[in-house]
């Protein structure tokens, strides 16, 4: 099953997917001499395409052959992921930078952060959440999630360690929404429950997003309903793909999953023979970002487990949605 919205546009933005991908010889030799050309419906591109698995995309990083190299746009810069063991690293041009950062601020739309509020970001450096968040935090983005949306974000690291510094800009900055890594919620839930101050009635906290990167766990339901009673707001799910630049958060209404698919293609496969899975089934998710010109990451196989409804969402939103397993 996959989400395709307007076929002829997905096929277009496919092609362009795929001819961008040639440019680096790690697709050059996954796909042999096939040219983009040859992506004539989404059937194509699930033919002609193998999906890729993590321990491909760090094989071509060890043999070098992810590096745009000669073909290099001067705007490209590396950003490094830290959620995979050993880790892995993506290309990001200026353009699909600005593109990403577009996404981050469509989920904390969509999370209910209103203009003009301060946002503590509680997550490492290295994570999406962060250098997405502001131009401040990354030297190369113009316009980061806060600027777009005009807020002022706070961050402090996501190490348990940095966890008192977090409830200090919840007591002196009072944020109306926080970002948080999945790992990060039980040492705040340990801390707030430990203390005796009267934090919760001086917020006004709109919304907790408790970001997961596929190789951590997707939700930690008690600890998320824990952390919702003690800020006494509610607390949704952002999920993450780094490797595929991938970025998806939970509908309030539906617990469901909203996917930009003019942003990403996404597919579900049967675990074993990798082949589409039928429309509702579950199956891995498999992402192909389709803003990304100097990575050729097509069809990313994630370790989510998820099933696809192209329906839309009870909450009203059109297009396609993903629940997930956990
Ligand atoms: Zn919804």
């Amino acid at each position: 099953m996959n989400a395709s919205g307007d076929s002829r546009k997905t096929v277009a933005r496919l092609r362009r997917a795929v001819s961008n991908a040639l440019r680096i010889p790690f697709m050059r030799g996954r796909v042999g001499g096939v040219s983009a050309r040859r992506i004539r419906s989404i059937e194509d591109f699930a033919a002609v395409i193998p999906p890729l698995t993590i321990e491909e995309l760090r094989k071509g990083w060890e043999e070098n052959q992810l590096s745009p190299g000669n073909d290099a746009r001067r705007d490209v810069g590396l950003i490094a992921q830290t959620a995979h063991d050993p880790p892995v690293y993506v290309t990001l041009s200026n353009r699909a930078l600005e593109l990403y950062a577009e996404v981050l601020a469509d989920c904390w739309l969509s999370a209910g952060v209103l203009a003009g509020s301060h946002v503590l970001i509680h997550d490492y450096g290295t994570s999406p959440l962060v250098y997405l968040a502001s131009r401040n935090f990354c030297p190369y983005l113009k316009t980061g999630a806060a600027e777009r949306v005009g807020c002022i974000p706070v961050c402090n690291d996501g190490l348990p360690e940095f966890t008192e510094r977090a409830l200090h800009i919840l007591r002196f900055v009072r944020p109306r929404a926080i970002f948080l890594r999945g790992d990060a919620v039980t040492p705040l839930v340990t801390r707030l429950s430990e203390t005796q101050e009267k934090l919760r009635r001086g917020l006004e906290l709109r919304a907790v997003l408790v970001s997961s990167d596929e190789v951590m766990p997707l939700r930690d339901n008690r600890g998320h309903a824990m952390l919702s009673g003690l800020l006494g707001a509610p607390v949704t799910t952002l999920v993450r793909a780094d490797a595929a630049l991938f970025m998806a958060s939970e509908c309030a209404k539906s617990g469901r999953l909203h996917v930009r698919t003019d942003r990403y293609f996404v597919e579900t496969l049967d675990p074993t023979s990798l082949r589409p899975t039928a429309a509702g089934e579950l199956g891995m998710l498999a992402i192909t970002p389709l803003f990304c010109d100097a990575y050729p990451v097509l069809r990313y196989v994630t370790g989510l487990e998820a099933a696809l409804d192209l329906g839309g969402c009870v909450c009203g939103a059109a297009g396609a949605s993903l629940s997930t397993s956990a």
